[in-house]
């Protein structure tokens, strides 16, 4: 008897980022014959322009702030001058150094992505890619001029994930020189004397926060009433109190109307027509996906009206030989749910055991100072009703380990099914917020109570003691 053998799964993915990349070696994995278009280079804007880039800044602004905060803790820093006096030293940040560091920082991820692709077997192709009908990409690989400068992918199962860019107001223009979106700034040489930031959402937050700590004037422009609207409204009183007392100027409810750059500075003109000048000014508006021009709607894929790709949870599209991964589709613009969404789909292609991404279960973080990590059901959904659940929120004031720390500000808040106390969602503020947000986030995913989280030892004196020591007190009495 003739066995016919199983012909091997071809695997073509546009776009390098999150979503592509783990897509190539998820598909490698499983013996797929893959090639990844890529136009600019492996990472995509994760490593290259957004996620790299502004968590390396962040971490030398929490260097300069720890410098600066030092003195609380008793350390002194002093140097003597001619007359034997002590003077204090002036903290000073060398962003060309910064930003020559992190940008070399994102080029070697890029590579060292690109090598592992390479190494997991994985072809890549470097151009701008197309869809030509559900089974094939078109990629110009140079001018376009002649026939061959065109390179066709036919593939069985196709995986989209060309992400998103900044969106650009066309009355504020980013020019690169003084005004700019936020994969222009790492041009910078000096630290601007003042930034005004537009836009209080998660990344209008972070660079305010950054460059502050940096040491620049800070004025941010909030079209709501206050910074991280749509946020837990505790941790964004807490940011909007920290920005205030560190003396960044957030002026709410105001929106720019346009942005000029006057040759020597800019300005900012509010629809209420007030004005506010500053040095150099960063767009932060939000992104547009990358998604016309490039043959989806042609190949039967349907986009939301704010031209987004419509995915289910197992990041399939309306075709079921195109899936789409990361901040193209219409799932959250998130480098981890990209690389989720990325796995998911070519599991799921290939018949792989697969769980469908529960959207409710992911964690996210606003890299402020302090920074705001979420997971699960939020507030405002238990009091609207939409979920049943009790809450409790343990500043981290009575925390020893912050204490000792000479913390202020930041909470740790547990959310936990009336009646089962089984942990349906938190918030933690606090340093390295990112870090102490995992128990709780495993708590969400396997559903376990209160009482079960509060068992686990935490170490004694520790930041992560106030999740234990917030679940213990939402003990149900039997
Ligand atoms: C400032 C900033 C900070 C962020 N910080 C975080 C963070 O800390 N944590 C987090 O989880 N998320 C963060 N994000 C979000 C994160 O960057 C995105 O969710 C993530 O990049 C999405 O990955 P992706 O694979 O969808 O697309 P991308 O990373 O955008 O990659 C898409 C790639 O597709 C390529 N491409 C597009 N069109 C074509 C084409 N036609 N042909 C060939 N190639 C093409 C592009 O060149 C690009 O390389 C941040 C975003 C911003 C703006």
């Amino acid at each position: 008897m003739a066995y016919e053998f199983e012909r091997t799964h071809r695997l073509a993915i546009l776009g390098g980022g999150p979503g592509g990349y783990e897509a190539a070696l998820t598909g490698a994995q499983l013996g797929a014959d893959v090639t990844l278009v890529e136009r600019v280079g492996v990472g995509g804007s994760a490593v290259l322009t957004d996620v790299v880039p502004s968590k390396t800044l962040i971490a030398t602004a929490e260097a300069a702030t720890s410098v600066g905060e030092a003195a609380d803790l008793g350390v002194q820093f002093f140097s003597r001058n001619e007359a034997g006096r002590a003077v204090k030293p002036e903290v000073a940040v060398n962003l060309g150094a910064v930003n020559q560091r992190l940008l070399l920082l994102a080029r070697q991820q890029s590579e060292d992505l690109k090598a592992q692709l390479l190494k997991a077997g994985v072809r890549i192709l470097t151009g701008e890619g197309r869809l030509d009908g559900p089974n094939r990409l078109v990629v110009s690989t140079g001018t376009g001029r002649s026939r061959t400068d065109f390179d066709e992918i036919d593939a069985d199962t196709l995986v989209i994930a060309v992400g998103a860019r900044p969106r650009i107001l066309a009355s504020a223009k980013p020019d690169g020189k003084r005004i700019f979106t936020w994969t222009q700034l790492y041009t910078l040489e000096e630290v601007p004397e003042h930034l005004i930031v537009i836009g209080s959402g998660v990344t209008g937050a972070e660079f305010a926060s950054a460059y502050l700590a940096l040491g620049s004037k800070v004025t941010l422009v909030s079209s709501r009433e206050q910074v991280l609207p749509g946020e837990d409204a505790d941790a964004a009183k807490v940011i909007g109190d920290v920005f205030a007392r560190n003396g960044m100027q957030v002026l709410n409810k105001s929106r720019a109307e346009s942005v000029v750059n006057t040759g020597d500075s800019v300005l900012v003109t509010l629809t209420d027509g007030r004005t506010v000048e500053g040095s150099h000014a960063l767009m932060a508006v939000g992104a547009i996906p990358n998604t016309t021009g490039i043959g989806l709607e042609e190949a039967g894929v349907q986009l939301s009206e704010s031209g987004h790709i419509r995915v289910n949870r197992v990041a399939r599209t309306s075709m079921p030989s195109i899936y789409a991964a990361g901040d193209c589709s219409d799932f959250l613009p998130l480098a981890s749910v990209a690389s989720m969404q990325g796995r998911t789909a070519v599991f799921h292609a290939m018949g792989d055991a697969v769980s469908p991404t529960e959207l409710r279960n992911v964690t996210s973080n606003i890299f402020t100072q302090p920074e705001v990590a979420t997971v699960g059901w939020s507030q405002k959904q238990i009091e609207d009703g939409i979920a049943q659940g009790e809450i409790y929120k343990l500043p981290l004031a009575s925390n020893p380990r912050a204490k000792m720390m000479g913390l202020k500000d930041g909470f740790v808040k547990i959310f936990a099914r009336t009646g089962s106390g089984t942990v349906i969602g938190g918030v933690v503020v606090a340093p390295k917020a990112s870090d102490l947000i995992l128990p709780i986030a495993l708590a969400v995913e396997h559903r376990l109570t209160v009482d079960q989280l509060a068992r686990a030892f935490s170490v004694y004196p520790s930041m992560s003691g106030a999740i234990t020591d917030a679940a213990r007190a939402m003990h149900i009495v039997g």
